[in-house]
């Protein structure tokens, strides 16, 4: 019941119930006064009998008053305090509560509301913790990253102060390793420099109609020009007459490919053998591409598309790799609307799946 409607119920009360009581009180005491004492209904009885009725009335009307008043604000004030009480926890930082309340008022209402607050707020200290937590692992795994082939350039850089590189060979292959290290150094931070940038949002997309079948016949078949002198596969598997028009971003799509791409060769032990293939449904176009290489387990696969993830027989390897080139392909295909996600099998190959919205299906339109 409302609150309103229960403040005039209980106006009507304070004046309905006083005048029955009045009545009963009239009726009873009378009954007992000159019926059951035979008492005279005049002289010093009659006045006894309406001194009785005046305490009697007087106490009905107080205990009318009490009663509902009591009953009435009890039923505001406990959920107010209620709400007092948990917004000084909130105050205090302290969200690990829960207040609820079955009534169907205003006050019913702004608890369930102060409820969903509390909620939202939880949620939110919970993703702000989140953050927090990530930021200082990404700063952890940046400065890692870089401290290693820092501490390999300064070791090599002494080596020949100390004249150890003491033939020209030596010398050579010194200073090979330092302009290789500075070179992956320099790959690293423009890759960080690029995570960075799609993290701020800060990275300008140009979006047009791609037919990804002529993007990945492009791309497959210098692919597979590069494959072909370790006798290596790659392949395109599409249905001709389906429409595989997108809205994209062409060099950013090409980067997410080339990122992928270049996984495939790179975990690899085998004689290699990538296949994209492309279906489509009404709204989407999907993009598997799939290579024999040295797969991810199970357990990895949910995180591989953090940034700086590395299963461990990648870190193990010499493959090299910062452990972003997933994160940035994730982060460009969802600024584009679009989802990817992976699957495979440990020694047998691994699947990375995006699926992108398709997009207005005017050929003439369409920028090969
Ligand atoms: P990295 O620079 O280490 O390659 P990525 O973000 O591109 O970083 O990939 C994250 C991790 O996922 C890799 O270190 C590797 O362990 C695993 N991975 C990605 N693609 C493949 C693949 N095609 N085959 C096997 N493992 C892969």
């Amino acid at each position: 019941m409302s609150i309103k409607k229960r403040l005039v119920l209980s106006n009507i009360g304070m004046i309905v119930i006083p005048i029955i009581g009045f009545f009963l009180v009239e009726i009873i005491l009378g009954y007992v006064l000159f019926v059951i004492f035979n008492r005279e209904p005049y002289g010093a009885d009659l006045s006894r009998f309406l001194i009785f009725r005046l305490i009697a009335m007087i106490l009905v009307l107080i205990i009318t008053n009490g009663l509902l008043t009591y009953y009435v604000s009890k039923s505001i004030l406990s959920p107010i305090q209620k709400l007092s009480l948990a917004a000084k926890k909130i105050s205090k930082d302290d969200l690990d509560f829960r207040i609820k309340s079955n009534k169907k008022d205003e006050l019913g209402e702004l608890t369930q509301t102060f409820e969903s607050m509390r909620l939202k707020l939880k949620e939110a200290k919970e993703a702000q913790v989140q953050y927090e937590q990530n930021r200082q692992e990404l700063i952890a795994s940046i400065s890692h990253d870089l401290k290693t082939p820092l501490t390999s350039i300064k070791g090599y850089v002494k080596g020949i102060q100390d004249g150890v590189a003491n033939t020209p060979e030596k010398l050579e292959r010194y200073m090979d390793t330092i302009y290789k290290t500075t070179h992956d150094m320099d790959a690293l931070i423009d890759e960080l420099f690029l995570y960075s940038k799609l993290d701020l949002k800060q990275l300008p997309f140009h979006f047009e109609k791609v037919d990804l079948y002529s993007f990945f016949a492009d791309f497959i078949e210098e692919l597979a020009f590069q494959l072909e002198k370790e006798q290596g596969t790659a392949i395109l598997v599409a249905n001709k007459d389906d429409s595989y028009i997108v809205e994209a971003d062409r060099e950013k799509l090409k980067r997410v490919v080339t990122n992928l791409i270049q996984n495939s060769l790179k975990y690899m032990d085998k004689q290699k053998e990538i296949i994209v293939h492309l279906t489509s449904d009404p709204d989407y176009v999907y993009v598997e591409i799939k290579d024999n290489g040295i797969g991810i387990s199970k357990e990895d696969i949910p995180f591989i598309f953090e940034s700086f993830y590395r299963t461990d027989s990648s870190r193990n390897s010499s493959t090299g790799g910062s452990g972003l080139g997933l994160s940035i392909a994730k982060k460009m295909i969802e600024a584009h609307g679009g989802e990817i996600w992976a699957d495979g099998e440990l020694g047998k190959g691994t699947s990375i799946y995006f699926k992108l919205k398709k997009g207005d299906i005017h050929a003439e339109d369409i920028d090969h």
